[in-house]
């Protein structure tokens, strides 16, 4: 539709004069026949990247062809930029390797999930307020892409005395933890030279 009536607006704003356009050319008798054939028309010769309008039914009432721009449509308009995050996780590990972990709450991104013991995730990056005193190293950061924004994920590592009973080894926690915390984990690591 958006092809046959020139349509530049970009999707997904002209859904709806896409949507009424089709619905005039919708005939009373055998919709049925004509949606098959529509559907047919959009799946062989008008197709999305380079419709065939020389074989085309249509080629002399479309006006996208008529102008030249045929294969420029439907437009889209763009996705808007994913906002950016930034968060701190925090790495602390004994002597054998083991390392402080926590659950993430069960609400939330990466709910119920064992991850590094970390700050929110904010526009503005949050205080560091780590989850015991030590003396915490920089490690670098992390970078993470989610569906709805970017994260970046800055490391602090320290080497601790004693950890809880059952702390994992690092290299197993990983394992078991998002990719984000992982990345982390490792990043830390490479810093402690573990
Ligand atoms: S003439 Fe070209 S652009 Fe127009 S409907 Fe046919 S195949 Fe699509």
């Amino acid at each position: 539709m958006a092809r046959l009536h020139a349509e530049t607006a970009p999707l997904p704003g002209v859904k709806k004069r896409l949507r009424a356009h089709a619905g005039v050319l919708t005939p009373r008798r055998r919709p049925g026949d004509y949606a098959q054939a529509v559907m047919d028309l959009g799946a062989t010769i008008c197709t999305p990247r380079r419709p065939a309008c020389g074989l085309c039914p249509w080629r002399s009432a479309c006006r996208g062809r008529q102008a030249g721009i045929a294969e420029t449509l439907p437009r889209r308009a763009p996705r808007p930029a994913k906002p950016i995050r930034h968060g701190t996780a925090f790495l602390a590990l004994d002597r054998a390797g083991r390392v402080l972990t926590e659950r993430r709450p069960e609400r939330g991104l990466l709910g119920g999930m064992l991850a590094l013991p970390s700050t929110g995730w904010a526009d503005d990056p949050p205080t560091p307020i780590p989850p015991l005193e030590a003396d915490w190293r920089p490690a670098g950061e992390v970078r993470h892409t989610f569906t709805h924004f970017h994260l970046r994920l800055a490391v602090l590592w320290t080497r601790v005395e004693v950890l809880p009973d059952g702390a994992p080894a690092a290299v197993e926690a990983e394992a078991a933890m998002p990719t984000v915390f992982a990345k982390a984990s490792r990043l830390g690591r490479a810093a402690a030279g573990i």
